[in-house]
């Protein structure tokens, strides 16, 4: 059984179940016609006998049958004989043999005889005259009626069930094949993906909306959600290669220029400067990529805990204020005494890297405004700045890993490495809420992040 397919098995099975209830049918219809039919025989034939006792009776001494007496009807024959066992009229279904006849008398019995192979049912009444001899009345009939209903039952049922079995399993069997395709396609599609490991293959699929067309969409999304993974893992090295290429390449040219070219000890001095200069570069895009590669890894295991987001909020914003190397203002507006379960560090990295865009695209001279307020649906974090804004179409795009609006200027002169929003939204998500943008170019940015209450 275990090596049969599914299709076989699930036919086999069925096909098993309606040959069993065939069978129970079958010996039901046989036993309940059998049993209806040997009581209308039955009836019919003490109820003609019944009757006809009605009709006997002695007239000047002589027996005498009265015009209404019935000798047959609906196969029941009916006899009368002298108390002697002597016929006084009838005929027997038999008439060349008088072993019908010849059956002793049972008064009011019904019972069955078999007589040259054929069953036939008998029953008799006494009629008992006061002055005369009392007479027999016999009524027979042949049993044959409840086989014959049987027999025809049988021979449908014989003819009928090995068609309708066959049709049950060629048909059962289709189906099950139909219903199973999409598994077989489920196995192809697995298959051609573990060997070529090319994750944009699908399987395809008509418009059923069955258990395994669902499992083959839920197979294809997971594919979907696999390749868009794979594919942000291999831009994010490609990305992550590119940024440190740079600097590492400044280097190389430094230590060439130096060893061939350098005249004297201030030149050297000038070329270790560079080197140095790009070696903090580096440095700084390692921590970044450590940063972010850290923050996506505690998706699943970020310590929450019942955290006071009001006085955070202010912390942050007073060694942001300290630290603060441009003459740009830093406004608050922070609601007291907001709590929300979240990591402590991913929040403080969030507005961390909130506030240091809007000081590096900020106006000189220009002001930041940071708000927290709690709106009983939803806490609510802004930042906005007055500072150089981001153009309609590129807004989409900075929540991109090592997206820069202004790549040249970003890299060259030691700007961000397109990782903070990304950050920044990964953060907001971990912790069930959103971010925003609202913009305009030249007049300022407001990042709205909402956290869900
Ligand atoms: P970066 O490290 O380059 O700042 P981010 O992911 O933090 O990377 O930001 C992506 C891009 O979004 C930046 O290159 C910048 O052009 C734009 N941007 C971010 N914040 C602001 C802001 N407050 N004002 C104007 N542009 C911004």
């Amino acid at each position: 059984m275990k090596k049969l397919t599914i299709k076989l098995r699930i036919t086999l099975w069925f096909s098993i179940m309606m040959i069993l209830l065939y069978a129970v049918i079958f010996v039901f219809i046989t036993f309940v016609s059998n049993s209806t039919a040997s009581r209308d025989n039955q009836g019919i034939l003490a109820n003609l006998v019944d009757n006809n006792v009605e009709e006997i009776d002695y007239d000047d001494g002589a027996l005498e049958v009265d015009d209404d007496f019935i000798a047959f009807r609906d196969g029941v024959y009916c006899l009368v004989y002298y108390e002697s066992g002597e016929k006084y009229i009838g005929n027997t279904p038999i008439q060349e043999l008088d072993e019908l006849d010849e059956v002793p008398f049972e008064n009011g019995n019904v019972r069955s005889v078999t007589v040259e192979g054929e069953s036939y049912l008998i029953y008799d009444r006494l009629v008992v005259f006061k002055h005369h001899p009392d007479v027999w009345v016999r009524g027979i009939v042949k049993e044959y009626k409840g086989a014959v209903t049987s027999q025809t039952v049988y021979q449908a049922v014989l003819i009928t069930f090995p068609i309708l079995i066959l049709l049950a399993a060629v048909g059962g069997y289709f189906i099950a094949k139909r219903s199973l395709q999409p598994i077989q396609k489920i196995c192809e599609t697995a298959d051609v993906i573990g060997k070529s490991g090319d994750l944009s293959k699908r399987i395809e699929m008509e418009g059923n909306t069955d258990e395994l067309h669902q499992l083959a969409a839920a197979f294809n999304h997971m594919f979907d959600r696999l390749q868009a993974n794979f594919e942000a893992e291999r831009n994010f090295t490609s990305d992550a290669s590119h940024e440190l290429r740079t600097p590492v390449a400044t280097i190389l040219a430094q230590c060439e220029y130096a060893f061939e070219n350098a005249k004297g000890e201030e030149e050297l001095y000038e070329s270790i400067g560079a080197i140095q200069k790009q070696g903090y570069r580096m440095s700084h895009i390692i921590e970044s990529l450590l940063q972010f590669t850290r923050i996506e890894q505690k998706t699943e295991m970020a310590s929450f805990e019942n955290l006071d987001l009001s006085e955070l909020v202010k912390i942050i914003c007073r060694e942001h204020r300290e630290e603060m190397v441009r003459d740009i203002s830093l406004e608050e507006q922070i609601e007291p005494g907001i709590k929300m379960k979240a990591d402590r560090d991913m929040i403080s990295r969030l507005l961390f890297n909130l506030l240091q865009n809007a000081v590096r695209y900020g106006r000189e001279g220009g002001y930041i405004k940071v708000s927290l307020r709690d709106n009983k649906a939803e806490i609510i974090l802004s930042v906005a700045d007055n500072g150089i804004g981001i153009a309609e179409g590129e807004m989409s795009k900075i929540w991109n890993r090592f997206y820069r609006v202004d790549q040249s200027r970003s890299s060259s002169n030691g700007l961000g490495l397109g990782l903070g929003l990304a950050m920044v939204r990964q953060i907001a998500q971990i912790h069930g809420g959103r971010v925003r943008v609202e913009s305009e170019p030249e007049k300022g940015s407001v990042f709205k992040v909402t956290f869900p209450r």
